[in-house]
């Protein structure tokens, strides 16, 4: 339905977009689209559209580039750069023949993913400027909101009633603010939004996104003492573990951190212990026990707390750690240093636990433990061709060979296992996934130095083919197109008549640098 908006106070428009806004995100009907992320951003950035189309368009000679600009710096960071390029692209595509913004309205790529035609709706406002001092109404076009569209076919959580309403009446700010979440999300809607940044690894985006959900469902009805599901992930460098949760901590109001693992040392022995990974989540909750307590850490390179037997060296300094783990991981109350002297009491029955990890090697002995059992008659030792490690023949008395206490494999109680990645996914990251490495230095030439950068089809098969060779996953891929772009990005802030930089192939191959255009 259109909305005629004759509002020139930027509170009155606020008022407006957040009363519509919540009335989204309240419903609990069939509604087919509901507005996601943080909603007082899309206010915010919704009251900016509007405000500016009334009030400073008229006078300025803003671009759509400017504009984007202007709103950019606060509003495009995070990840969160879609749903507003969207809104901004649409809103490109209504004004295309418009002075004001066809100079820089060529904007069509950044709309071109097909998830953005599956995730949002736009619906078209009129723009009314009231001006008081002519005593006249003008209009000024049509505005498209955007929508982001997810399937919420499982709201409200599909806990029983009794369940759900043994908590009932005592709701604090942090519980309501968990039901809000699980009122918009579902374990699908948090893969889709895992799926716009994260190629493939399918499986263990499903594992995450549910254990989020459930996380949630912990937090708000805890009560209903629901099961606590720690994950671990296993996959090889560079496979995307580290990007999901980086993902994730955008979408959710709790605090995420990522802690290395590497050398974490039982306490109190000397060096890094477990309870650093607490520290940083109580500060990241800003120093709000309730809400570190609620958190989510992401325990990287956690297969070196459990080193295959052959390196281990203090058996019992390796088992006291992983007891400690065990204790952690399960829930326990620990004191945690918080700055200065001081110490907390902090309880980590709440807290959800991702670990990951390569876990080299690990493959060759789930592979010699199919080897061996073979299958079938029993009395042909079969190799398995090609073998693959994965969720299915992954078994936990394997992690147990691999160095882990039975205990603590016991604790991780969803496998999720990632998969090398492919030619064709290497393409796709840098081709199509949000937010790429690629479409980054894109943005970063055209905003910077307002200079066109592209990549040949050669070029981009060049750099897969050297990321390949390097063998560290997508990993390589930030590393590789800088080097490519190094001699560009010394060169093109000081040559004001460059217009477009192409990455070659034989660039690409470092044979001579990327050609320029003016
Ligand atoms: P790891 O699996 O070792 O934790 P990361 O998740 O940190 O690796 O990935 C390293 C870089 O490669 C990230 O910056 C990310 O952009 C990219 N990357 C890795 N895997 C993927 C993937 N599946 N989809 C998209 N980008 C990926």
């Amino acid at each position: 339905m259109n909305k005629v908006f004759s509002k020139t106070d930027p509170k009155e428009i606020s008022d407006y977009i957040a009363s519509e806004v919540r009335g989204y995100l309240e419903c609990m009907g069939d509604t087919d689209g509901v507005l996601i992320d943080n909603p007082a951003l899309i206010v915010d950035y919704l009251t900016l559209v509007v405000y500016y189309l009334v009030k400073i368009r008229p006078r300025s000679d803003h671009t759509i580039d400017s504009m984007c600009k202007l709103m950019g710096a606060s509003y495009f960071e995070e990840g969160r750069r879609t749903p507003f390029w969207a809104i901004i692209s649409e809103i490109s595509a209504t004004y295309k023949n418009d002075p004001v913004f066809a100079d820089g309205a060529n904007l069509e790529e950044e709309i071109t993913n097909e998830d953005i035609d599956q995730c949002f709706e736009f619906i078209e406002y009129e723009i009314i400027f009231v001006d008081d001092d002519k005593q006249q109404d003008s209009h000024l076009g049509m505005i498209s909101v955007c929508k982001v569209k997810y399937n919420r076919s499982a709201r409200p959580p599909k806990l029983s009633k009794e369940r759900l309403n043994i908590g009932k009446g005592r709701d604090n700010v942090y519980r309501q603010q968990f039901k809000r979440f699980l009122e918009i999300m579902t374990p699908e809607s948090i893969k889709m939004y895992l799926d716009r940044y994260v190629v493939g690894q399918d499986e263990t985006k499903k594992i995450l996104s549910t254990a989020v959900y459930n996380h949630y469902l912990r937090l708000a009805y805890p009560e209903a003492k629901i099961i606590k599901t720690n994950i671990l992930m296993v996959g090889p460098t560079g496979s995307g573990k580290t990007e999901m949760i980086r993902r994730i901590s955008n979408l959710v109001s709790v605090p995420v951190v990522v802690t290395d693992f590497s050398g974490i040392v039982a306490t109190p022995w000397k060096g890094r212990n477990k309870e650093e990974a607490l520290t940083t989540l109580y500060e990241r909750a800003g120093r709000n026990l309730e809400m570190a307590q609620s958190g989510i850490v992401f325990c990287d390179e956690f297969d070196k707390i459990v080193p295959a037997k052959r390196y281990s060296r203090g058996g019992d300094i390796n088992d006291e750690l992983q007891g400690q783990l065990l204790g952690m991981l399960e829930g326990t109350e620990l004191d945690v240093p918080a700055g200065g002297s001081s110490i907390i009491r902090m309880d980590t029955s709440n807290i959800l636990f991702v670990c990951a990890g390569a876990f080299e090697g690990l493959d060759k002995i789930v592979e010699k433990d199919i080897g061996k059992s073979g299958i079938g008659f029993g009395s042909e030792v079969k190799k398995p061709e090609g073998f693959q490690l994965t969720r299915d023949n992954l078994d936990q008395k394997h992690l147990i060979k691999y160095g882990m206490k039975p205990e603590l494999a016991g604790r991780l109680h969803t496998v999720g296992v990632l998969n090398k990645l492919t030619r064709e996914q290497l393409k796709c990251i840098l081709t199509e996934a949000d937010d790429n490495v690629i479409k980054r230095y894109e943005n970063e030439f055209r905003e910077e130095e307002d200079v066109k950068l592209t990549f040949t089809d050669e070029a981009l098969d060049v750099i897969i083919e050297k990321v390949l060779n390097m063998d560290i996953g997508a990993r390589g891929l930030n590393s590789v197109i800088h080097d490519i772009l190094k001699v560009p990005l010394f060169e093109v802030p000081s040559d004001r008549n460059i217009r477009e930089v192409t990455v070659t192939g034989a660039a690409a191959r470092g044979e001579g640098k990327p050609e320029y255009s003016y």
